[in-house]
């Protein structure tokens, strides 16, 4: 069965370069949007209300820690390996199956291989996963390479892994609600070298994007998190997000009272949600904690003490709450 079909705004934003970071922030100029896009949504398999609650603050925070434990995450790193096997042994607990999607790619040091790592709850009618569950949600894996650096990356980006797979554990007590979601660990969001720019960052989601157009059929929205473990920083809803889901935000944020911590961003900030709507052409949500704030972000000093349990429960219940409002009765 399928819901009234939800009417989204298509992207529309000119995105202009204004100012590179470690991950670059965006100018975005949007124009008059055009006739609105539906999305349908499937009604037979909502996200619950109670699903929202069930959400542990603590349970995702012990991923963030036993994945800090393992180490520095880069791409090709005995960390990462680590870090992928931590998650596939995790998930398989909890019923979900993954795959890894391997791939080399040339970069600024040298032809690389980057592993994603995909996961559903039930592929077994689609042994090629080739047929998209409606909401897709990521997170980065890898930490950044920083010669000389002991960096564990553990709000960048632990934290939003972590969430991932609390929410794994949350929606498999709920049956076909988990078939809703497919979840993406991204390798190589990070840069090679300093700064992301068109060749260099956002390895694996470019990757992940271009293999989505090749499938039977796509994802209806995606949602990509990362930063969002410390609770001292507000979450930003990045500018380029498609318009319908920043409106269903704003709302599943008040709704939870932590509309203060939720904030707007005026721009859009570089990340792996840019491939997915550059090449795969899917409406997006991104959240993204205020980074640039941060004084340790991308130095040594990202570590565990930064990310806490509030943070991610407020996090990992937004994300539950706005899930719930789109596939809720229209
Ligand atoms: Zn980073």
């Amino acid at each position: 069965m399928i819901n009234p079909a939800r009417f989204l705004r298509p992207a529309s934003c000119v995105l202009i370069l204004a100012l590179i970071t470690g991950i670059g922030i965006f100018l975005s100029a949007c124009g008059d949007d055009p006739d609105p896009a539906p999305i349908a949504v499937p009604a037979s398999a909502p996200i619950p209300a109670e699903a929202v609650s069930q959400f542990s603050g603590k349970q995702a925070f012990a991923h963030v820690k036993n994945l800090t434990d393992l180490g520095p995450r880069p791409p090709e790193s005995e960390g990462y390996r680590q870090a992928l096997a931590y998650l596939e042994k995790e998930l398989a607990a909890l019923g979900w199956k993954t795959t890894r999607q391997t791939f080399k790619a040339p970069t600024p040091v040298g032809p690389v291989e980057f592993t994603n790592l995909l996961a559903r709850y039930s592929p077994n009618e689609d042994p090629d996963w080739t047929v998209s569950p409606p909401f897709l949600i990521g997170s980065h894996l890898d930490t950044k390479r920083i010669p000389g650096m002991l960096f564990l990356g553990a709000n960048d980006s632990g934290s939003s892994t972590g969430v991932l797979v609390e929410l794994a554990r949350v929606l498999s007590a709920h049956g076909k609600a988990a078939d809703n979601l497919e979840l993406i660990f991204f390798d190589g969001e990070e840069a090679m070298l300093e700064n992301i720019t068109t060749r260099d960052g956002l390895y694996g989601s470019r990757y992940f994007a271009g293999q989505l157009n090749a499938r039977k059929s796509k994802p209806k929205l995606g949602i990509v998190l990362d930063i969002v473990g410390d609770k001292n920083y507000p979450l930003l809803i990045g500018n380029d997000s498609h318009q319908n889901l920043q409106d269903h935000t704003r709302a599943a944020s008040q709704k939870l009272g932590i509309d203060s911590w939720v904030r707007s961003h005026p721009n859009s900030i570089v990340d792996d949600h840019i491939p997915l709507i550059n090449r795969a052409n899917l409406p997006v949500l991104h959240l993204i904690g205020a980074f640039m704030h941060m004084p340790y972000w991308h130095q040594a000093g990202d570590t565990l003490d930064k990310v806490s349990p509030e943070a991610l429960e407020r996090t990992g219940r937004l994300t539950l709450q706005i899930l719930h409002q789109l596939t809720a009765d229209q």
